[in-house]
């Protein structure tokens, strides 16, 4: 079924995966769905179809809930300790690791991902992920406690998994966002009813294979393709669904908030940004440029953390935004199969018309385009890397989330830094922020001034599985990561005995 059209190399497990009709993974097995209906996967370089999936309807969804929660509460996976699962966890990490070319190449082809960033960065954090989470099983544990009342008591915590949980991913670094869903929640013990992007649903299915493969219990992971709705809508509405971990734009996080509601089920939400890069006057500039063209430029903007509004001094203004501009005049947009490729297509045709929408309001309300926005010829869903300057708050290019390619330049007078600081937390989103200086206190106490859950001093897009991750204000609810992300899969249940 994939057709070729730039003679890129593929291997055959993975030409071999791409040529099957992808089904539902519930209960331990394969399984077709209730309806016979498809959705086509595309390679966003070519825009040609790679394969099809499944298109999940609410009766699957119910099918796949039955069985995690069959799993949650009997049979092997609720008699294993948290060392037996670690155990578990880190196979599956091991055998990623084994598998990683293969799934190098699927995300490259199923999101557009440049190969050597698939290599180098989602495919490597996403085994550090599991095996992170491996370590942290056998380490959740409650604490004991002294009442405060006369008398003897023996009180304490105990933590215990939440449950059942659905979990909703976006397409834009599909096996690494569902990783910092599974891993934490499989440490923790609860069970998982999965729903991939319907855009990128490849490597949560290759997935599936290695967890069926180290021996995970049937029902423990379970995997339902399909649209937004009906299969996402009703994860979220789900009665037989304790917890739901979503990750997508703020409009989706809305809904399946309302949606929760009806149960009360615990949700974590990891929504949208616009994440301020502030330029201080004695920023070491050269060092500074290429860490904040890359800050936006990386995966092709299409990233929740991306820097994508940059403040520089007055003084700085011109030096700067030339420095990023060869910076991007000199990267290598291409097929994401090709290793000289550095810049990839957008994920989606949906996705290149929304980009190329803001600009076009951009221009309209008086943003200047310094460099970019352009389509080269040829198929596929590419867009050069844009700068835009003279913007303004005001603005929609500035205030909205447009997941592109594209900076959004503010200068602000040298000798007013709370200027910057003031112009980039005026945002509803509050998910990450960098600051560029070469003077501590500096750094520190704009760190501390910044209102996002995660703030870079010299650097930008930094993820690990030790460090928490998440949003303030309208960038989310909950953190990921981390030891805080054990409390999101946990409840605690405390204990008080009269001696
Ligand atoms: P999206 O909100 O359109 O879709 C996300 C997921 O929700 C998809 O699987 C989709 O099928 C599903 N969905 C759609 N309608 C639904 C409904 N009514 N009920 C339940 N599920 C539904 O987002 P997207 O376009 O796939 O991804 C881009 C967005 O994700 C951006 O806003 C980006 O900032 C955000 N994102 C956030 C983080 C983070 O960690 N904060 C990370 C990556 C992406």
């Amino acid at each position: 079924m994939y057709q070729d059209t730039k003679n890129f190399e593929i291997s055959d497990a993975v030409r071999k995966f791409l040529q099957k009709l992808h089904m539902h993974h519930i209960n331990g097995d394969w399984t077709s769905g209730a309806s016979d209906e498809t959705i086509a996967v595309f390679d966003p370089a070519t825009g040609l179809k790679i394969s099809e999936v499944i298109s999940g309807t609410s009766e699957d969804v119910d099918r796949a809930v039955k069985a995690a929660r069959q799993a949650f509460e009997s049979g092997p996976w609720a008699q294993m300790n948290g060392y037996e699962r670690g155990r578990l966890i880190q196979k599956l990490s091991d055998r990623l690791a084994e598998c990683a070319e293969e799934f190098a190449e699927l995300e490259a082809l199923d999101a557009g991902k440049p190969i050597v960033y698939a290599r180098a960065a989602d495919i490597p954090t996403t085994v550090r992920v599991y095996s992170y989470h491996a370590g942290a099983a056998s380490k959740i544990s409650g604490e004991t406690l002294t009442p405060t009342m006369p008398g003897d008591f023996h009180a304490y915590t105990l933590r215990e998994p939440v449950g059942v949980v659905g979990v909703i991913t976006p397409w834009n670094f599909p096996l690494l966002l569902t990783a910092m869903k599974l891993a934490p929640l499989l440490a923790c013990g609860c069970t998982a009813v999965i729903k991939p992007s319907e855009v990128t649903p490849l490597s949560m299915l290759r997935l599936m294979d290695l967890i069926q493969e180290v021996g995970f219990p049937p029902g423990v992971v379970n995997v339902v393709t399909g649209y937004g709705d009906p299969v996402g809508s009703r994860i979220a509405a789900h009665e037989g669904i304790d917890k739901v971990s979503f990750t997508g734009s703020g409009a989706t996080g809305r809904k399946v908030l309302a949606a929760a509601g009806g149960n009360l089920k615990r949700v974590t939400l990891e929504l949208g940004g616009k994440s301020p890069m502030i330029v201080f006057p004695d920023a070491d500039i050269d060092k500074a440029i290429p860490g904040l063209a890359s800050a936006i430029l990386f995966h092709q903007g299409q990233v929740c953390t991306a820097g994508s509004r940059l403040f520089v001094p007055k003084s700085l203004h011109d030096r700067v935004v030339e420095g990023i501009a060869d910076m991007a005049k000199n990267i290598s947009l291409g097929h994401s199969l090709d290793s000289k490729t550095n810049m990839g297509p957008m994920a989606s045709q949906n996705q290149l018309d929304r980009v190329q929408r803001y600009l076009e309001q951009g221009k309209n309300e008086g943003a200047d385009c310094v460099i970019g926005g352009t389509r080269p010829e040829g198929n596929g869903y590419f867009l050069t890397p844009t700068i835009l300057t003279n913007t303004r708050p005001e603005m929609s290019v500035v205030k909205e989330e447009i997941f592109g390619p594209v900076l959004c330049v503010q200068s602000y007078s040298d000798d007013d830094r709370n200027d910057a600081i003031r112009l980039a937390n005026d945002t509803v989103f509050g998910l990450a922020a960098s600051v560029w200086t070469k003077d501590l206190s500096t750094a520190h106490k704009a760190a501390k001034k910044l209102r996002a859950g995660n703030v870079w001093i010299n650097t930008h897009n930094i993820f690990d599985p030790a460090l928490p991750f998440g949003g303030f204000k309208q960038s989310g609810w909950g953190r990921e990561q981390g030891s805080e992300v054990i409390r999101s899969y946990t409840e605690v249940k405390t204990v008080c005995a009269a001696l």
